[in-house]
């Protein structure tokens, strides 16, 4: 699996650190009050746990110890005291023989200086005492010879209880956060990871083309929400697509000229336009010519509307073709007149563009017995061009193309079959 990488998102406002953020917290928060709830019965545990083995230790030695006070024995008194003192959290001791004298003595009776919490938890299970009670034997009375008296440690119990707590606390949180990060990574590998990856795919979609966008493919998440998700994104996209394509489509058409298949007179208005202003940024030069093909009236009028307009399409088609750069433009401007935009060239280039245009359309030879030029079809042409926004020069674009106009009418006026590049001079006739 390749490794998706969020480009745009910084990665701790991203939706997997914040997912798992939030699990960490909440498992962290659950685990802490699971805790609680089980240091509290395990209070009640330990109480029972404490009492129990305190009973069991003094059954354990009750023997012992009402031997010793029978017998008024401080050594054995002392051995028994021993034994308790390191069986359990004994914090004071005493053993008494029977007319209540103190045999032996351990620990102390000093106040304890535990926690508030401590002594309300364990306070009260501290306090023991135990009559003694030796049997003669041979059928006699057990009879009372002593007492233990004993008292617990609350810091002992505490310090154990604290332990297990402890304990408790650390397996807790250690199981919630191992529980936790199991959810992160099936949430991460389920939903957030297929997330992302759709949400990269439509970071990348090319505006222009959104029906090439890179689909992914979330395999395991075919049929559902995901899977829809997608589905629905690539119907969007594809009607997108849909739109675009009819606008371009629409576009063409209407930039397009319906006979000659050339661009029409909306478009060369829009793409002069365009010319001018980049010219002008550029400071380099802009040519226009002007083509008038020449007594197109009595051509149409002899030999028909159908021929004049297959005239017009292959004069068209020509001009189009002998176009020498992709940069270049010939559009219909109108009736049986066409307009060139030559961007970067000069007045002599344009010159010389359209002098191999005249040549062109002459050498189609299209026969035209009632022109007053030629046997056949020519074209009269005005050229001019200029570097807009120079001093002196022309200063906007609809006079460039008046300019071309009237030297194209200057053609006319000088002859026709002409191309005419200033305001004076005269091209020579072939
Ligand atoms: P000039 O040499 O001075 O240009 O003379 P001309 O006869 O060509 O004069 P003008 O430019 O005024 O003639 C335009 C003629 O072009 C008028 C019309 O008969 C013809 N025409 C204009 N548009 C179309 C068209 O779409 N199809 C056809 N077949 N003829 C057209
Ligand atoms: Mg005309
Ligand atoms: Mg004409």
């Amino acid at each position: 699996m390749t490794p998706v990488v969020n480009k745009d998102v910084p990665r701790w406002t991203s939706i997997t650190t914040k997912q798992a953020v939030f699990t960490f917290v909440i498992a962290l928060a659950l685990s802490i009050i699971a805790g609680l709830i089980e240091l509290a019965e395990d209070a009640r545990v330990l109480r029972d746990e404490t009492r129990e083995q305190t009973l069991r230790l003094i059954s354990l030695v009750e023997g012992s110890a009402a031997e010793a006070a029978f017998q008024l024995n401080p050594d054995l008194a002392n051995q028994v005291a021993n034994g308790l003192f390191n069986g359990g959290n004994i914090r004071h001791l005493v053993l008494k023989d029977d007319f209540g004298r103190v045999m032996v003595e351990q620990g102390t009776t000093e106040t304890e200086n535990v926690g508030a919490l401590l002594q309300r938890l364990f306070g009260d299970i501290t306090d023991y005492r135990q009559t003694l009670l030796y049997n003669p034997g041979a059928g006699g009375e057990p009879q009372q010879v002593g007492e233990i008296l004993m008292t617990l440690s609350v810091a002992s119990i505490g310090h154990s209880y604290v332990e297990r707590g402890l304990l408790i606390f650390s397996l807790g949180t250690i199981k919630a956060l191992g529980i936790a990060l199991l959810v992160v990574l099936t949430f991460h590998l389920l939903i957030t990871r297929p997330l992302l990856r759709v949400y990269n795919a439509i970071a990348e979609v090319n505006p222009k083309q959104p029906g090439d966008w890179p689909r992914p493919e979330l395999s395991i998440h075919r049929n559902d929400e995901l899977g829809r998700l997608v589905n629905g994104l690539d119907n969007l996209m594809q009607a997108f697509q849909q739109g675009l394509d009819q606008r371009d489509e629409l576009h063409q058409i209407s930039t397009m000229d319906g006979l000659t298949g050339i661009a029409n007179r909306r478009r060369f208005d829009e793409f002069v336009q365009q010319q001018w202003q980049h010219a002008l940024r550029i400071q380099e030069p802009l040519a226009i010519i002007f083509i008038d093909i020449d007594y197109f009236k009595p051509y149409n009028d002899n030999y028909g509307h159908a021929t004049g307009d297959e005239t017009l399409r292959a004069v068209g088609r020509s001009l189009a073709e002998a176009m020498p750069r992709t940069t270049d433009m010939v559009a219909r401007y109108g009736g049986e007149e066409f307009v060139c935009v030559l961007p970067h060239t000069d007045s002599e280039g344009a010159s010389a563009v359209a002098e191999k245009l005249r040549e062109r359309i002459q050498a189609l030879g299209i026969p035209h017995a009632y022109s007053g030029v030629a046997q056949h079809i020519t074209i009269s042409m005005g050229v001019a061009s200029t570097t807009p926004g120079k001093q002196g020069g022309i200063d906007d674009v609809s006079e460039l193309l008046c300019l071309a106009d009237s030297r194209l009418y200057l053609a006319k006026e000088q002859g026709r079959n002409r191309v005419v590049t200033t305001d004076r001079s005269v091209e020579p006739l072939d």
